[in-house]
């Protein structure tokens, strides 16, 4: 249960002055909804005004703070055009106070003849002085306009000194916490108290150690959350499954395993020999044979007598890996069934039975195959391909439930920065493939402006025409899905009318599982040579005909993402390209990180790259696909902070591994302060 010391923190922001219901939902748009949020909205920078006794004009250009007294008002005669008021300094220069909506605000705060400070961009326009759109105060009352001020991301109808307001307002109910940081920590880096940290960074100049604090608080939050998640695995015993070759020698594979396959599949037996569960990341870019490396981990389990268990994160890849199994597994007697979503009634049922007495030794499914009704005789390895919908929240969540966790594996073909890795899978062994199966050609990737989406479209004629088989990317529309399917239709539609009706075929994630999958299925044999798509088909599948692909909207995509896209094509012997389609108006960074992807082929220099140029300072936040988003840390400080905090929390658990005394306590708090309420759940009682 979350301490009642943080409950003004989680109240709605209902609760603060003047906020209704109007007001919260454009706070919503923000990412707030609770006093906390409000807490740890940041400012994104800060304003200088310069205040001055007159107007002059070495002033233009400034934001000034001046008193003026307003003597005239002019509205257009249309109702459209601006309303001016006109007003003037000690000195007799006429200012014109600009507006372009809300007239009636305007004359009700400016009255004629009596004094306003006023703020805002003092511009030359024509022969007048004029500010558009100043901020107005009434001299000694209410909020007057500060020198410095901090700046902080809006929206349409909120103003700064909104928001600032109730910044303030957050921060006066905001308690003192107990201090989760080691003593000789905060002394050295000289940070204060966190309730202070929080009022200096919403104060401009912010101080860069308050800064530091508080996002040290979360990666420690962060990393005491990974390590319990570790602790409470290890803690368990499960059953051994050294394995005995059997089958893994019967499996009849058309190529040899790379060196480091066969590394990493050492490593992972080794794990799986011992009774304390395996809990093993697999990294390899796109492509590098982790498929096999859990096939030949699942016959480990079934040659020990074992059950094995392959999560996917989508019903076409759960397919695709089923098919895959089938082919490989069939001859050599090992039972594999597919549970999904979609398997009802007695196919379902078939498939209970099987699990529940053992017949079927290998499953493969969604998130289906987790749930509670499904019970296996003997589960003794699970595997998670494509771990980057399987984020930290996710994997809190499975370990409160489990209570005899198998033995775990986690295959990402995301390349994470090995800063971030810590951050990320923390609680986790690490296996990288870091070699390529022999004889693949890299993709060539060009990019070329949308002008020239014509000559495109016609190189794709003459692809196809030669029996190849292409990708046609769509762009992501932001936030809505729904448009994201629209766009694929439009552009479906019109490659339809150039190529017909039956060569072309449409997937996006509004589409029903079954249709889905007869689309994907016919491009998969060749019936379809031109698949339209949105990001639906990023992970995992597996065409190696298709040997183009072209992205509309590249720069609208992060780097990582184009990458695991670009992964769909090279699975081939033949050459293939991929070009990305960019907009005109590119911003410099937008080029540059386009032309990497056209430098290099390697997902670990992509992810590396794509971190520096998001920028220093900019804060981890970014919620894609289920990685850790910190609401102040920012990459650098996850590689400054990451390893201090790990040991600081490992230390604090070996001496109160129940977490029970004064600190222990404290770091209670902030688990609960960053909503790392399933990892209290794992803390060892007692
Ligand atoms: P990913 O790591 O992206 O999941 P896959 O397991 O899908 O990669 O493998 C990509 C392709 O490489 C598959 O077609 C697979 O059959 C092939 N492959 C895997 N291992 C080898 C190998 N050692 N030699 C040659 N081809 C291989
Ligand atoms: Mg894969």
């Amino acid at each position: 249960m979350r301490p009642d010391i943080l409950n003004p923190l989680f109240t709605e922001v209902e609760a603060l002055k003047g906020v209704g219901p109007q007001v919260a939902k454009l706070l919503k748009k923000l990412d707030v909804t609770r006093v906390v949020d409000l807490l740890y909205h940041l400012p994104s920078g800060s304003i200088e005004r310069v205040r001055a006794p007159s107007a002059s004009m070495a002033l233009l250009g400034h934001i000034v703070i001046l008193d003026l007294k307003p003597f005239q008002t002019r509205e257009s005669r249309s109702g459209r055009g601006p309303m001016r008021v006109f007003a003037s300094d000690g000195d007799g220069n006429t200012i014109s106070l600009v507006y372009f909506n809300n007239p009636g605000w305007a004359k009700r705060s400016l009255p004629i003849g009596q004094v306003r400070t006023v703020s805002g961009k003092l511009e030359q326009y024509g022969e007048e002085w004029q500010i558009i759109h100043p901020e107005v105060s009434e001299p000694g009352k209410g909020v007057q306009p500060a020198v410095r001020e901090a700046v902080y991301p809006l929206t349409e109808g909120l103003t700064n000194r909104r928001v600032g307001e109730l910044v303030r307002e957050a921060l006066e109910r905001a308690p003192e916490l107990p201090e989760w940081i080691e003593p000789s920590l905060a002394a050295r880096e000289c940070w204060s108290a966190w309730r202070t940290s929080l009022a200096l960074i919403h104060r401009e100049p912010a101080t860069a150690d308050a800064r530091k604090r508080l996002a040290y608080d979360e990666i420690f939050a962060n990393q005491l959350a990974l390590l319990l998640l570790r602790q409470s695995q290890r803690r368990h015993r499960t059953a051994p499954l050294p394995g005995t070759g059997e089958l893994t020698a019967t499996l009849k594979l058309p190529y040899q395993l790379t060196g480091a396959q066969r590394r990493v599949i050492e490593e992972i037996r080794g794990d799986m020999a011992q009774s304390a569960p395996m809990l093993r990341l697999l990294q390899g870019d796109v492509g590098s044979g982790k498929t096999l490396v859990a096939v030949l981990a699942m016959l480990t389990a079934v040659e020990s007598g074992a059950q094995a268990a392959l999560l996917a994160p989508t019903e076409i890849l759960a397919r695709q890996h089923h098919a895959t199994l089938l082919g490989q597994l069939d001859g050599i007697g090992v039972r594999v069934a597919i549970l999904t979503g979609r398997e009802k009634g007695r196919a379902r049922d078939s498939v209970l039975m099987g699990l529940a007495d053992g017949s079927i030794n290998i499953l493969v499914g969604t998130h289906a195959i987790f749930q509670e009704k499904v019970a296996y005789k003997k589960l003794g390895l699970a595997v998670i391909d494509e771990q980057h919908r399987f984020g930290v929240s996710q994997r809190l969540l499975l370990a409160s439930k489990a209570e005899y966790p198998p033995h775990l594996l986690v295959m990402t073909a995301t390349p994470i920065p090995r800063t971030l890795t810590l951050t990320q899978y923390g609680e986790m062994d690490v296996s990288r493939i870091d070699e390529m199966p022999p004889g693949r050609t890299p993709v060539e990737t060009r990019v070329i402006s949308e002008e020239k989406l014509s000559d495109v479209v016609d190189g794709l004629g003459r692809h196809i025409a030669g029996g190849g088989q292409a990708y046609w990317v769509c762009p992501l529309v932001e936030e809505s899905e729904k448009s994201d399917a629209a766009a694929a239709e439009e552009s479906a539609r019109i490659l339809k009318l150039r190529f017909g009706d039956g060569k072309v075929g449409l997937v996006h994630g509004r589409m029903k599982g079954p249709d889905k999958d007869s689309v994907m299925a016919r491009f998969a044999a060749g019936d379809l040579a031109v698949l339209v798509a949105t990001t639906v088909i990023e992970v995992g599948v597996d065409v190696p005909n298709a040997t183009l692909m072209i992205v509309e909207g590249a720069e609208r995509f992060g780097l990582a993402q184009l990458h695991q896209l670009r992964g769909r094509v090279g699975r081939g012997a033949g050459k293939s390209t991929c070009l990305l389609i960019r907009s005109q108006n590119l911003t410099e960074v937008g080029r540059a990180r386009l032309s990497l992807m056209r430098e290099t082929n390697d997902g670990f220099r992509i992810a590396e790259e794509d971190l520096r140029m998001r920028g220093p300072g900019e804060i981890l936040g970014t919620r894609q696909s289920g990685e850790e988003a910190f609401r102040c840390a920012t990459a650098e400080d996850v590689e400054t902070l990451a390893p201090i905090a790990q040991s600081d929390a490992q230390l604090l658990l070996d001496r109160d591994g129940g977490l029970s005394g004064p600190r222990g306590q404290a770091a209670r708090t902030c688990l609960y302060l960053f909503e790392r309420d399933q990892a209290v759940g794992l803390i060892r009682s007692g």
